[in-house]
C-alpha cells in the first residue's frame, strides 16, 4: 500500500510539475512581452493589408464593370436623342441622360479613389515586406535567450512526461482513473502529506485511529475533511 502511496505521491509531483513549466514555457517573460506585441502586430498589419488589398482589387473590377455598363447606356442615348421625334421625346431621352451622367461621375470617384487606395497599399506592403526578413531576424535575436530556456523546459518535459507515463503504467487502470478523478476535483491536489498528525491541504488534525492506520501503510486513508489521500511519509513525519 505504501509503494502504492509512493508512486500516488510522484505522479501527482510530477503532474504538478508538467503543468508549472508548461505555464512557464507558454508565458513570454514580462520584459519581452512589448517586444513580442509589437512584432506580432507586425506580422499582423501585412496579413490585413493582403486581405484589404484583395477586397479592394474585387470592389475595382466591380466598379469598372459598372461604370462600363453606364458608359453603354449613355452611349445608347445619344443614339436616341439623334433620332428622337417629338420634343416631349427629346426631353424624355435627356432625362435618363442626365440620370446615367450622374451615376458615370459617381462611379468614376469610386474607381478612382479605389485605384488610389490599391497603389498606396501595394507601395505600403511592398515596403513591408521587403522589411520583414530582417525584422524577423531582429526580432529573434531578442527572443534568442527566451528560445533557449524554452528548449530547457521541452526537454524537461520530455523526461517529466516520460515518468508519468512509467508510473501510470505500472498502475493499475480503476486506481489511475479515481486518482485522476480525484486529482481534477482537488484542485491538482490529490495525495497530500501528513504533517504534524494533520492534513497538510485543510490543516484539519487527523483521528488517532486514522494515524495508527497511515503508519501501519495498509489501507488508502482520505481526509475526513477535505476528502484527499492522506500520504504519511515515515521517513518524514
Ligand atoms: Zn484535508
Amino acid at each position: 500500500m505504501s509503494g502504492l502511496l509512493d508512486e500516488l505521491y510522484r505522479l501527482q509531483e510530477r503532474i504538478r510539475f508538467v503543468q508549472s513549466r508548461e505555464r512557464e514555457r507558454d508565458t513570454v517573460p514580462a520584459e519581452l512581452t512589448e517586444v513580442d506585441r509589437a512584432f506580432r502586430e507586425k506580422l499582423e498589419a501585412v496579413q490585413r493589408l493582403k486581405q484589404r488589398l484583395l477586397e479592394a482589387e474585387v470592389e475595382h473590377r466591380r466598379a469598372s464593370a459598372e461604370l462600363t455598363d453606364q458608359q453603354e447606356k449613355q452611349k445608347k442615348y445619344q443614339a436616341q436623342l439623334r433620332n428622337v421625334q417629338s420634343s416631349r421625346e427629346y426631353s424624355a431621352v435627356l432625362n435618363e441622360m442626365d440620370g446615367v451622367e450622374k451615376q458615370i461621375r459617381a462611379s468614376e470617384d469610386k474607381v478612382l479613389g479605389l485605384e488610389e487606395e490599391l497603389e498606396t497599399s501595394r507601395e505600403d506592403l511592398q515596403k513591408r515586406e521587403k522589411n520583414l526578413p530582417r525584422e524577423t531576424q531582429e526580432h529573434e535575436e531578442k527572443m534568442k535567450d527566451w528560445r533557449a530556456a524554452q528548449r530547457v523546459i521541452n526537454e524537461e518535459l520530455r523526461k517529466a512526461e516520460g515518468e508519468i507515463r512509467e508510473i501510470e503504467a505500472r498502475m493499475r487502470p480503476r486506481e489511475l482513473a479515481e486518482f485522476r478523478r480525484l486529482i481534477e476535483k482537488k484542485g491538482g491536489l490529490a495525495v497530500v502529506r501528513v504533517v504534524s498528525n494533520s492534513c497538510s491541504a485543510c490543516h484539519v488534525k487527523i483521528r488517532p485511529a486514522a494515524m495508527q492506520v497511515l503508519k501501519a501503510g495498509s489501507e488508502i486513508i482520505y481526509c475526513d475533511s477535505c476528502r484527499r489521500i492522506l500520504y504519511y511519509d515515515s521517513q518524514n513525519p
